[in-house]
């Protein structure tokens, strides 16, 4: 199960960074192209975390539309998923901008302080274009 080992990567990942403080909440910016089911993360994340100091932390994903450019006619368009990667007017191969992220953008320790609290509403960069894509919150 993909979003098993991406959880436990991510666990061992945060667990190296902070050995020693209980985790409220991480955040994770994930490109479309990963294909992450976030239910099916969330769900892995709290079977993986049981018995850690990660265990009862929000996991708060970011999602990151898959995007290509072409450099025949400059233009940057989505991938869609599954992507797309290959220029319909310029029958050439694009390169790929950003759906292949998989990162911890932010881990939020129990004892941080007051603004440590309020992640989604605060944490930095959350109002960029994924605002858009079809990944659910909850
Ligand atoms: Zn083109």
């Amino acid at each position: 199960m993909h979003e098993l080992s991406i959880a436990m990567a991510v666990i061992d990942q945060v667990r190296d960074a902070v050995p020693d403080d209980r985790v409220e909440s991480l955040t994770l910016r994930i490109g479309e192209l990963v294909a992450v089911v976030p239910e099916a993360l969330d769900f892995s994340f709290g079977l993986a975390a049981d018995g850690t100091l990660l265990a009862g932390a929000r996991l708060v994903i970011e999602t990151v539309d898959g995007e290509a450019h072409c450099d025949g006619c400059g233009r940057d368009t989505p991938t869609g998923m599954p992507p797309v990667l290959w220029c319909g007017d310029c029958e050439r191969p694009l390169t790929l901008l950003a759906g292949r992220e998989l990162e911890i953008v932010r881990v939020v320790v129990a004892d941080e302080g007051p603004d440590g609290t309020a992640v989604g509403d605060t944490a930095r960069d959350t109002t960029r274009d994924e605002e858009t894509s079809h990944v659910p919150h909850r």
